[in-house]
């Protein structure tokens, strides 16, 4: 079924009678050609260009729960470009096309919204730092406009402007950055992909990954041994765990991110804005809740939820940047588990087992990356071998040095 105005229209006659489901619940089958293991966003956007790209129909996203319980159910949903490095930039830019395009591509209402990223700086070091990051982007053909005080003051003028402290100096804004609605971008991969297609199964946990003479042969689960030649990991935070199945280590950490929500209030924030003087990132939802976050909480961890310490962390950047928030009051946090890697970029490659790919350590900043990883792993999957947008991020960088050290923290993952 096609979602159309006319459509709507219908529905609304006919009491809403003629909607089917967005998707079919199929049994697994006993083989594919490909799979995909997460039923996250990444994964179901593999799914979806592994059909659309490159016509490979028997295909099928295996989740453990539910698709969106993971991260991509769990993040603050900010989309944006604004990269250093050319092993990234060239790969958000092309995400940042792709959500401009996703809705008609998809068919389905993602709310994107491109209000706007502004990160704030408040030294002159850290306005060098910014009009580099811009220059580079503008090198690559993306949009960037440096600000000073009064151009954020326009644009702003709830902010904090002259604490003593942390003044603002101005900010680097990226006008096409903005927000998408997280699960409205997993409801739409998902209905996309299996409109071409692709099996979409829910409560299936990948046990165990099948290996034969350095070949894959498939995966155990708990729904039973399903053959694949060729199966992609997209599991996020539990791609150390999923990837050990095939004998893996993999340069990665777990550590938990958490996210708040406040009670609505009044339009006060119509672009998502960054303070610089710390990790903070805040932005207004359509209805009324500022939805923010900072750092990771700083230990391994594959629990949901984080910890106390980290929410005063926030709660005063938040009030340093906003102080008329300080009386207001949160209504939900949470926590995610986040795929740290050692250089802060993510890894889309093949594996030293044949058949095996990994998308995986996307650190903070994975939603955004969403289409393009999802597009790039698709391409790697089918074609064996990775698209130019993802060549740099390679599996054995660490071991040939040639990271992507888009912070320049070194290898270190809590710091970046
Ligand atoms: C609090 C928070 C805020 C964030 N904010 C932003 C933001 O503003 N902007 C941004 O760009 N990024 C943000 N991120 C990061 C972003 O959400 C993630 O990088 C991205 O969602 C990861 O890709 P995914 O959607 O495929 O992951 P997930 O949704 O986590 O998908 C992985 C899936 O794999 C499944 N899985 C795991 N093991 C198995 C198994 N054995 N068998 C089958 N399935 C399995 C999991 O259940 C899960 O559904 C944030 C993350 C968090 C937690």
């Amino acid at each position: 079924m096609s979602y159309s105005l006319l459509r709507i229209a219908r529905e609304a006659l006919r009491g809403g009678s003629g909607w089917t489901r967005a998707w079919r619940d199929p049994q697994p089958k006993p083989q594919y050609d490909a799979i995909v293991v997460g039923g996250g966003g990444h994964g179901l956007a593999t799914g979806y260009y592994l059909a659309k790209e490159h016509s490979l129909t028997n295909v099928a996203v295996l989740e453990k729960g539910w698709i969106g319980s993971g991260n991509a159910g769990r993040n603050t949903t900010i989309i944006r470009s604004n990269y250093l490095l050319p092993g990234n930039e060239p790969f958000y830019e092309h995400s940042m096309k792709l959500w401009e395009g996703l809705e008609q591509d998809l068919n389905f209402n993602t709310m994107v919204s491109q209000r706007g990223v502004l990160n704030l700086f408040h030294s002159d070091a850290a306005r060098d730092a910014a009009a580099r990051r811009g220059n580079a982007m503008r090198l690559h053909g993306v949009d960037a406009e440096l600000l000073d005080t009064a151009g954020v003051r326009a644009m702003l003028p709830l902010l904090a402007f002259d604490a003593a402290r942390f003044p603002i100096k101005g900010g680097l804004l990226q006008r096409r950055g903005g927000t998408a609605r997280h699960d409205a971008v997993v409801w739409g991969y998902a209905r996309a992909a299996d409109r071409r297609g692709v099996d979409i199964v829910q409560n299936c946990e990948v046990t165990g990954i099948r290996v034969a003479n350095g070949q894959v042969q498939g995966v155990e689960t708990t729904r039973g041994f399903i053959s694949a030649a060729k199966v992609g990991l997209a599991c996020a935070g539990h791609s150390s765990r999923v990837a050990a199945m095939a004998g893996l280590r993999l340069p990665i950490e777990s550590h938990v991110l958490q996210a708040f929500v406040s009670e609505g209030v009044k339009p006060m924030l119509d672009t998502v804005v960054t303070f610089g003087a710390g990790h903070f990132y805040i932005s207004q939802s359509d209805k009324g809740g500022l939805v923010f976050g900072g750092d990771i909480d700083g230990y391994n961890s594959y629990a949901q939820r984080g910890n106390m310490p980290l929410v005063e962390d926030v709660a005063e950047a938040c009030v340093a940047l906003l102080p008329q928030t300080s009386r207001l009051r949160v209504l939900r946090s949470w926590g995610g588990i986040m795929d740290m890697s050692m250089d802060g970029s993510p890894i889309i490659d093949r594996t030293p087992v044949g058949g095996l790919y990994l998308n995986a350590g996307w650190c903070y900043g994975g939603f955004k990356a969403t289409p393009a990883s999802g597009w790039c792993f698709a391409h790697t999957i089918a074609r064996d071998q990775a698209h130019a947008l993802n060549a740099a991020m390679r599996l054995d960088r660490f071991a040939t040095g040639a990271v992507i050290d888009e912070k320049g923290a070194g290898a270190q993952p809590n710091l970046h």
